[in-house]
């Protein structure tokens, strides 16, 4: 039987049958796998060193059966326990991981495991608001599928519009508009597109350093999030934010 070894943040799972759980994890070796690990809901049972909570970054050795992924043994690298103590740290946990799945593949994408894996880490240990580091991951999100608007310059004409104080955007033409060629996109502040800006440039080691003052929180969630539904054509934020795991 052959064994991999697989380290990876569990973003989801589904309990099965009476004891056996499936894990979606997002792995750096293999992009995102699902994996059957058996026994691991049986009472009186030992499983404090089995990876199995939804967030928990762990090494898991697997084996294939019959097609199907099984856990051997995993053990916690990391299990970012603070997100599963504070109800808006789990809530913006569950938002980021909705996020990340739009990107997530069978191919290994470093860039968005680092991504989470920071993201993850601040959320637990950090002091930066959860809300913000969730724009944050929108943000750079958007940037690395690609769909990062301009937001300098006029997205039809090309001229700058920076010295603007309330700056029409366009779905359509991809980011911002000049008075010129906008007729009746709606506005943001010059303050939240630059935070927007920012955000989708922020290294990850930098990502806890976002302090978005409430109104541009207020914008930016509704921009990033309307947006990003926009170029993916696909819902992306939590349904009901109410029943997260
Ligand atoms: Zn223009």
């Amino acid at each position: 039987m052959a064994f991999q070894t697989l380290t990876g943040i569990v973003l989801r799972y589904t309990d099965y049958r009476e004891n056996d759980r499936i894990l979606s994890v997002l792995t750096r070796e293999n992009g995102l796998v699902s994996v059957t690990a058996r026994g691991v809901r049986a009472k009186g049972k030992t499983v404090s060193s089995n990876v199995k909570d939804a967030y928990c970054y762990g090494e898991f050795i697997v084996y294939e059966r019959n097609g199907i992924d099984c856990v051997s043994s995993s053990t916690i690298i990391e299990a970012f326990y603070p997100i599963r103590e504070d109800y808006d740290k789990l809530l913006a946990a569950a938002q980021i991981v909705r996020i990340a799945e739009k990107l997530a593949s069978n191919r290994p994408n470093d860039e968005l495991f680092s991504m989470l894996y920071h993201a993850f880490s601040f959320l637990a240990y950090g002091n930066a608001q959860p809300a913000d580091l969730v724009l944050c991951f929108a943000a750079k999100f958007l940037a690395l599928a690609g769909y990062a608007p301009v937001l300098t310059n006029c997205s039809c004409c090309g001229k700058p519009v920076t010295s603007e104080k309330q700056i029409p955007f366009s779905f359509k033409s991809g980011g911002s508009l000049c008075t010129d060629c906008a007729s009746d996109q709606p506005t943001y502040s010059a303050l939240a597109l630059e935070a927007f800006r920012r955000m989708m440039r922020l290294e990850d080691k930098d990502m806890d350093k976002v302090r978005l003052p409430e109104s541009a929180r207020t914008e930016l969630n509704k921009l990033i999030f309307d947006y990003a539904e926009y170029v993916l054509e696909q819902p992306i934020r939590l349904k009901n934010p109410k029943l997260v795991q």
